[in-house]
C-alpha cells in the first residue's frame, strides 16, 4: 500500500510518500500564496535532493503540483490512501477516522480553537478529494492521544459554565509525536507499552511534555491552546493569567494584540531579544545575559513539568527527549536533568554529548530512570494509522 502523508500549514504543505517499507519521497512546499513559493523534496533511498522557486497561489495549486509533478519523481504510480495531520479534533475523536462530510464539519467546527491550522487541513483534504477522488482520506488528530486525560487534569478551575458553553478544557497538542515516542521507547527498552510509565518531552519551536502511563496519556503540558505549558520559541507557556489584562490596560491594546504578544513575541525570542532559535541562544549565551536567561528559563520550565509528572506517575521507567531541541541539544538535556540524582536520574555525559540527531539511551548505568533521546517521526505514525484503518475497512 502506498500512503501519502500531508501536513498542510498556513502557508506550507509538508508531505511524505511511503510504500510498504520506506519513505520514498518527502518534502516541503513553503511560502504558498505568491510567486516565490519554495519547493523542496528529497528521495532518501536514492540520495537525490531538489529545490525550486515557483508560483503557488493556493494550497489547491500546491497539491496539484505535488500530485502531477513531484510524486511521479518517486517512480510510484499510484497512491492508495492519504493521511492528513489535523491539529484539532475537539472532544470527539480519540482515534484516526476516514474523512466524510460529517468529519469535515467537525474539523470546521474546531476552527475557532485552531484558526491557524484547521482551515488549511480542510483545504488539503478538499484538494485531494478533487484531484484523487477515489481514494480514502484519513484524519489523524493531534488532540486524539489526550482524550484519556482524566477530567481533574483537563478541566480548568474557571466557572464550570465555560466548559459547558464553550468546551474550554485541556485538549493537548503534538499527540501524534508523543504516541510515536511511546512506541519507540517501548521498542528500544524491549518492553510492552502497557508495562511502562514514561515522560515524553517534545522540545522544538513549539514544546510540550506528556505523562504516559501504561500506553495512555494522563496529562500533557499544552492546554486549551498550544500556548500553554513550558516556555517555547515565541510562546510564553504558563504565566499568571492576571498579567494579560494588566498589560492590556497599561498598554491600551486589544485582546487580539495581547494574543500576538503571548504567541509570537514571547518565549526564547521575547526574553533574549535575539531569536526563537535555541542554536542562536546557545551561541550567544556566554556574552549575552538575556540569551543566558532565556536558556535557563526554558530548561527550568521543562524541569518543573518533568518533576510534576514524576509525582503524578509515582515514578517512571524513562524520560524521553525529542524534536529539534530535545534531539539535538545535549546542553539543554544536561541543564534540565542536572541535580536530579536523588530522584534516580543520572545522565551519562559521554552518551549525552554524542547522542545528537540520533536515537539512544543517554543515562548512566547507575540511573534508576532511563533517559533517551529519540528522533520523532509524526509522518511515520500518520502513515501507520492510515494503513491500519484502511486495512480494517477493507
Ligand atoms: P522543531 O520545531 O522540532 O523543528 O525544532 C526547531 C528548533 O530546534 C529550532 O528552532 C532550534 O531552536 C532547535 N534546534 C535544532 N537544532 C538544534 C541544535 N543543534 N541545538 C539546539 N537547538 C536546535
Amino acid at each position: 500500500m502506498n500512503i501519502l502523508v500531508l501536513n498542510c500549514g498556513s502557508s506550507s504543505i509538508k508531505f511524505a510518500l511511503f510504500n510498504e517499507e520506506h519513505k520514498i519521497i518527502k518534502g516541503l512546499i513553503e511560502r504558498i500564496g505568491g510567486n516565490d513559493a519554495i519547493v523542496n523534496y528529497e528521495l532518501p533511498q536514492k540520495n537525490v535532493k531538489y529545490k525550486n522557486v515557483v508560483s503557488i497561489p493556493t494550497h489547491e495549486v500546491g497539491i496539484k503540483i505535488l500530485i502531477e509533478e513531484l510524486l511521479p519523481q518517486s517512480g510510484i504510480k499510484n497512491v492508495n490512501a492519504v493521511g492528513h495531520r489535523v491539529v484539532h479534533g475537539g472532544d470527539k475523536y480519540s482515534l484516526p477516522v476516514i474523512v466524510n462530510d460529517d468529519v469535515k464539519k467537525d474539523i470546521e467546527e474546531c476552527i475557532p480553537m485552531a484558526p491557524l491550522h484547521n482551515p488549511h487541513h480542510l483545504a488539503g483534504i478538499n484538494a485531494i478529494e478533487n484531484f484523487l477522488p477515489k481514494i480514502p482520506n484519513i484524519a489523524v488528530f493531534d488532540t486524539a492521544f489526550f482524550q484519556t486525560i482524566p477530567i481533574e487534569a483537563a478541566i480548568y478551575p474557571l466557572p464550570y459554565k465555560y466548559y459547558e458553553k464553550y468546551k474550554i478544557k485541556k485538549y493537548g497538542f503534538h499527540g501524534t509525536s508523543h504516541y510515536y515516542l511511546m512506541l519507540k521507547t517501548a521498542e528500544i527498552l524491549r518492553k510492552k507499552v502497557e508495562k511502562i510509565k514514561i515522560i515524553t518531552c517534545h522540545l522544538g519551536n513549539g514544546s510540550s511534555i506528556s505523562a504516559i502511563k501504561y500506553g495512555k496519556s494522563v496529562d500533557t503540558s499544552m492546554g486549551f491552546t498550544p500556548a500553554a505549558g513550558v516556555m517555547m520559541g515565541t510562546r510564553t507557556g504558563d504565566i499568571d493569567p492576571e498579567i494579560v489584562p494588566y498589560i492590556q490596560i497599561l498598554e491600551g491594546i486589544t485582546p487580539k494584540e495581547a494574543s500576538i504578544i503571548l504567541n509570537k513575541q514571547s518565549g526564547l525570542f521575547g526574553i533574549s531579544g535575539i531569536s526563537n532559535d535555541m542554536r542562536k541562544i546557545i551561541d550567544e549565551m556566554k556574552k549575552n545575559f538575556r540569551a543566558e536567561l532565556a536558556f535557563k528559563i526554558f530548561c527550568y520550565t521543562v524541569k518543573k513539568y518533568i518533576c510534576a509528572y514524576l509525582g503524578i506517575l509515582n515514578g517512571v521507567d524513562a524520560i524521553i527527549f525529542s524534536a529539534g531541541i530535545g534531539e539535538n541539544s545535549y546542553l539543554v538535556r544536561k541543564e534540565v536533568l542536572k541535580d536530579m540524582d536523588k530522584l534516580g536520574i543520572i545522565l551519562d555525559n559521554k552518551s549525552n554529548e554524542s547522542c545528537v540527531g540520533k536515537d539512544g539511551i543517554i543515562s548512566s548505568r547507575k540511573s534508576k530512570i532511563k533517559v533517551l533521546s529519540i528522533r520523532t517521526d509524526e509522518e511515520v505514525m500518520i502513515a501507520m494509522f492510515t494503513k491500519k484503518l484502511v486495512q480494517k475497512e477493507n
